[in-house]
């Protein structure tokens, strides 16, 4: 059997916490104690929030805390082309469709269904469900923003998509097993937008697979998320890797971690003479 290969994959979209620590040590201990291997991933599709100074410091606070990853490191924002392939492969499969409605009109008629007998349906994140472009334009206004400049979004037809994939979708969770996937409970997720060529569902499934991971070992707050990737990897015809969701780090009232949370960014911490050491002590390691 080849050996297991695992991944962390932040965002620098702000710096480091303590709960990214947490689950960039698991990796790396469960790549040592399988023999496996450990990559680093940097999710930066986010092109203005992810700046090249937050990446620096996320490089130098994963050193510090003593990781030590495969080279190169995979950037997305250097692979766009690559999800622009995968998107057009299920353009082809017909499950994508151009959305046309702003956040101001979708906010609006949540906020009208929200008020009758019938409170609007939220994704396991709390987001509403995207409503379809007909239930608020007409025909002409559709053509009209087809045809025009308009923003638009790159969405799932996730009715299609589901039918397309069959009723069979799961997932291995480790020490659960078999875990039936619902990712209808997402509605049409977005996969690309006018202006950012990829999704974080997207680019999460393709760069599993093109970078080999067997296991997905992330925290808990991504487990529906699975559902999704399970869909768009048997879509796309991707093996499917094993999944390990974490408990994550709560502060003292029980809330996840922020990044804007200054108490326990990783800088913080180390400036106020906090050692890795201490760190992997608090976090039970
Ligand atoms: N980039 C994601 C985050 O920082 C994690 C993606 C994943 O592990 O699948 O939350």
């Amino acid at each position: 059997m080849n050996s297991p290969v695992y991944r962390f994959a932040p965002s620098p979209n702000g710096h480091l916490h303590l709960g990214h620590a947490y689950s960039a040590i698991l990796n790396d201990e469960a790549a040592k104690q399988t023999s496996g291997r450990f990559m680093l991933r940097i999710e930066d599709i986010d092109t203005i929030r992810c700046t090249p100074q937050l990446q620096e410091d996320m490089l130098e606070d994963l050193k510090w805390l003593g990781l030590h990853w495969e080279t190169p490191v995979r950037r997305q924002s250097e692979h766009f082309s690559e999800y622009g392939k995968a998107l057009g492969k299920l353009e082809a499969m017909g499950v994508v469709y151009k959305a046309l409605l702003t956040r101001a009109q979708i906010k609006r008629f949540v906020a009208q269904q929200d008020a009758s007998n019938a409170p609007w349906q939220r994704d396991p994140d709390g987001a509403p469900l995207y409503p379809g472009d007909n239930r608020i334009l007409s025909e002409q206004e559709q053509q009209a923003l087809q045809d025009s400049d308009a923003s638009y979004a790159l969405r799932l037809n996730m009715a299609k998509a589901t039918r397309l994939a069959g009723p069979a979708l799961s997932w291995n969770e480790a020490h659960h097993g078999k875990i039936q996937a619902d990712p209808a409970a997402w509605g049409d997720v977005v996969l690309a937008r006018k202006d950012t060529p990829t999704s974080y569902h997207l680019s999460v499934v393709v760069d599993d697979a093109l970078q080999g991971i067997t296991h997905v070992l992330r925290g808990k707050d991504l487990y529906h998320a699975t559902s999704v990737h399970r869909l768009l990897q048997t879509l796309l015809d991707l093996p499917e890797p094993h999944y390990e969701h974490h408990d994550l780090i709560l502060d003292k009232t029980g809330r996840k971690l922020a990044k804007s949370a200054k108490d326990t960014s990783l800088r913080e911490l180390r400036t106020n003479g906090v050692t890795p050491e201490q760190i992997r002590e608090k976090l039970a390691f």
